[in-house]
């Protein structure tokens, strides 16, 4: 066994191997993969190893067409039979949610050059004659989509990475990783140790116990999950062809055709937990014994769908163990509290992922970066709020609810409240409905006496489109008052905090004490991986403000920068609370409950200072991300409560009252102002999105400005528009694809709401750089059927800022 590597993968999973023929593949031969058995023996060899295409995430969708073209070249590249089968999937919808969500989809599939495709009953009757399509408004048929075998795949990962020059140990259990002074860590083993430079935890089912080594907790926990085999069914043994797969996604099933039989398997509400605590290190290629019944109701609905599955005899029934994290999706990238220590957990359709995930995870590792924007995957997203009873709750939400729509702005209620601020009783006896951010409950919106508090989901309007308006049309006539307390907020002070800012943040920061900037952070390949407010309090006293979903993931970039001797730095999220006054009014409200002078000559826009509001101590900026005039006021967490009473009395007297963050995202896009994760991320560079202009190259060195500097030149791939959509009562959110008019894919939207104050649906999305100018038309595939919009030049609302500076 090899003493020193690059990167040791622990784990011979699928999910391991892949990152370790994808580490050697981009160039790191020098490699070690650590299995405590043989190869596949976590969740890997059992599974009914079914692939698909289409996810409802752009880039998971990405990830895995990816994958699904990778086990061919696989095969001839190793010589390693992966048992590939590719007779296509149908996708049926039984409901109108479901037939707007695969029509989102085909149109994201036709903007990537993805084959998924409408198909008529005639045809899919033909494509599959077992099935019964009565009662199905819209059929989808992915032609590539299909089975492969789990062990074939895995060790052809494993010969390909070896052909490159990496080492397997099988037979070889972890037994420790120690944090080594220069960096490196030592791998233990039962055979000895291995120095290296990166550790990647890729143990499948014992993700946590490999993570507590590195005295991490991770919030993954196990199920038992079972599909059966049927015998020889004899429609199938007569037929000459593979049936395609079945993803009645409705009647919460899946369906294929194993061998000449037909494998069925399901997520069922009645679920079953295992190994909660932990995963038994004695555990091996093991199977729980089969229950069918729990699986009943699934199945009647798979027997109404395909009758041959009522008649077949159960062949065999496979009933393991797969690990799940609280929202169902992996626990990706390098741990931000560790230096070099590589997550790739919790992955529930790995035989669609496994290839994507393995290249961005040696892009992670060996260029710093994924070159796909990974944020919604990242680990981060998760923090130490996310403790066992938070995970297991949500897990049991997401197996029993595997195929339920996840609909754009849907907040799932399990296993909440996680964390709350004081003012959290008081929103709610007004008639608050939250969401959840970073943990936080947030208020999205308030309901009216007599007013529903529970919102509905769906792809067109909500029953919370109405009360959002309300609240909108206030601020924008009077003032609001919004929770802010949820931003990510940061303390730097010290002789060195400036300088320390300045070779992290791309923008200069502002040299008088009481000024803000805004600031671009720069991410390894040139793109952004932040924008923040970065605000002077005194001579070495700076604030941050940022994305709070954010926090954890800002960590790594403020890491990368060592801080200056005797300057510190803590975050101040969880001390402070905020609110954002804003609106024509805001200043008259403000006023009433301070002797601070808040007039523009006194306190101009992007200023900020300490006074008192209401007897509270706050720090007052002049900023609102609504574009109207405002202030962001930050307190003591302890004094929240005081000064939300104050402003609400006072704000009645102005005809202003609360408003929730779901008004604020459309009142921002009303403004055209981009946020992080929909418009600002790692993909896009700085002159894609606008922000460049706040970028100093002539300031000296700051965080990736070798990477900005390569790339700033470049003219931008795709731009960032505000497009003005002729919806009716649906309108754009996220993810939609944008066509020109004869139906060529030009683009894809990245936030999209009703500007209720404009009285326009709004989309901001990225276009190529084609030519395409204002007042040109475009389609947006809202409910995945094209929608005339125009480009506009300006943002809607005050297009000039002047409401800003008043
Ligand atoms: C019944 C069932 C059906 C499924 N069907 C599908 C499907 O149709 N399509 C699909 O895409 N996915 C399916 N899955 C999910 C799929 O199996 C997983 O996504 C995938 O196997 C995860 O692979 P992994 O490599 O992350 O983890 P694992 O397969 O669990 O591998 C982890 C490996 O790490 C090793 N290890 C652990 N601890 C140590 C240590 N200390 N030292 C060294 N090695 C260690 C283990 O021995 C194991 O080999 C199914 C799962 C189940 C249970």
């Amino acid at each position: 066994m090899r003493t020193h590597a690059q990167a040791v993968v622990i784990g011979g999973g699928l999910v391991g191997c892949s990152i370790l023929y994808h580490l050697a593949k981009l160039g790191w031969s020098d490699v070690v993969l650590l299995e405590r058995d043989e190869l596949t023996s976590g969740s890997t060899w059992h599974a009914a190893a079914g692939i698909h295409g289409l996810h409802d995430s752009t880039n998971i969708s990405r990830l895995q067409h990816y994958t699904m073209g990778l086990y061919k070249e696989l095969e001839a590249e190793t010589g390693q039979g992966c048992g590939i089968f590719q007779p296509g999937s149908l996708y049926l919808a039984q409901t109108e949610a479901r037939e707007h969500q695969l029509r989102l989809q085909e149109a994201k599939a036709r903007r990537y050059e993805m084959n998924f495709h409408e198909v008529n009953r005639a045809e899919a009757e033909r494509l599959h004659p077992l099935v019964n399509f009565d009662g199905i408004r819209c059929i989808m048929y992915e032609p590539s989509g299909g089975n492969v075998d789990p062990s074939g795949v895995t060790h052809a990962y494993a010969a390909g990475a070896r052909q490159r020059g990496a080492e397997i140990n099988r037979f070889t259990p972890v037994t420790g990783t120690e944090p080594q002074a220069d960096g490196s860590w030592i791998v233990r083993t039962t055979k000895g140790g291995i120095r290296t430079q990166w550790v990647v935890n890729a143990a499948g089912l014992w993700a946590r116990e490999v993570a507590a080594m590195a005295g991490l907790q991770l919030p993954l926990i196990p199920t038992e999950h079972q599909y059966f085999v049927t015998e020889t069914i004899p429609e199938i043994a007569a037929m000459d062809r593979r049936l395609p797969s079945v993803a009645d996604r409705d009647g919460e099933y899946y369906l294929r055709q194993e061998g000449l039989g037909l494998l069925v398997g399901a997520y069922e509400r009645d679920m079953k937990f295992w190994a909660e605590e932990s995963t038994p290190l004695t555990f091996g290629h093991e199977l729980f014994p089969g229950d069918l019944d729990r699986i009943e109701p699934n199945l009647l609905r798979a027997m109404d769908r395909v009758p041959v599955v009522g008649t077949a005899g159960v062949k065999r029934i496979i009933n393991g163990p797969m690990i799940w994290s609280p929202d169902s999706a992996a626990l990706f990238g390098p741990v931000p509290e560790l230096r070099n220590y590589f997550c790739c957990c919790g992955i529930i359709p790995g035989f669609s992922q496994s290839g994507g995930l393995g290249r961005l995870s040696a892009e992670w590792m060996i260029e710093g970066e994924p070159s796909l924007d990974m944020f919604g995957w990242d680990m981060a997203r998760y923090g130490h709020w996310a403790g066992k009873t938070f995970t297991k709750a949500r897990v049991q939400d997401q197996y029993a609810h595997r195929f339920k729509i996840h609909f754009p702005n849907e907040e799932r209620e399990a296993g909440r409240p996680v964390r709350t601020r004081p003012a959290y009783a008081l929103q709610k006896e007004m008639g608050g409905v939250f969401g959840l951010n970073f943990g936080w409950e947030h208020p999205l919106w308030f309901a009216a006496p007599g007013e529903p508090r529970t919102e509905t989901s769906g792809f067109t309007r909500q029953n919370w489109w109405e009360p959002v308006g309300r609240e909108a049309r206030m601020l924008r006539d009077s003032a609001g008052i919004i929770d802010i307390s949820n931003f990510a907020k940061y303390e730097v002070k010290g002789p060195g905090a400036e300088t320390w800012l300045n070779a992290l943040f791309a923008n200069r920061m502002p040299s008088k004490t009481g000024r803000s900037c805004l600031t671009p952070l720069i991410g390894k390949r040139g793109g952004i991986a932040g924008d923040f407010t970065v605000t002077r309090l005194g001579e070495e006293e700076f604030m941050i403000i940022g994305s709070g979903m954010a926090e954890r993931f800002h960590q790594r970039f403020f890491k990368a920068v060592p801080l200056p001797p005797e300057t510190t730095f803590r975050s101040i999220t969880e001390a402070t609370c905020g609110f954002n006054v804003a609106g024509p009014r805001s200043r008259e409200l403000i006023q009433r409950l301070t002797n601070a002078d808040l007039s523009t000559p006194s306190f101009p826009f992007m200023t900020s200072r300490r006074i008192t509001v209401g007897g509270v101590e706050t720090m007052a900026l002049r900023v609102s991300f609504t574009g109207d005039l405002g202030w962001e006021l930050h307190c003591a967490e302890s004094d929240q409560v005081a000064l939300y009473n104050s402003l609400l009395e006072t704000g009645r007297e102005v005809d202003a009252g609360p408003v929730g963050s779901r008004a604020l995202m459309s009142l921002r896009i009303e403004k055209g102002y981009g946020s992080w994760s929909r418009e600002y991320s790692p993909e896009y560079w700085p002159q894609e999105t606008g922000l460049e202009r706040l970028i100093r190259m002539d300031k000296g060195d700051f965080l990736n400005r070798s990477a900005y500097s390569a790339i700033a030149g470049e003219p931008a791939r795709d731009r960032l528009v505000m497009l003005s959509v002729a919806a009716r009562d649906a309108d754009a959110s996220g993810g939609e694809s944008i066509f020109l008019p004869d139906a060529t894919p030009v683009g894809q939207v990245t936030s999209g709401a009703y500007g209720y104050t404009v009285g326009k649906s709004l989309a901001l999305g990225y276009i190529k750089n084609n030519g395409v100018k204002p007042g040109d038309k475009l389609t947006v595939a809202i409910l995945g059927r094209p929608h005339d919009a125009v480009l506009l030049e300006h943002p809607p609302f005050d297009p000039e800022g002047k409401r800003l500076r008043i």
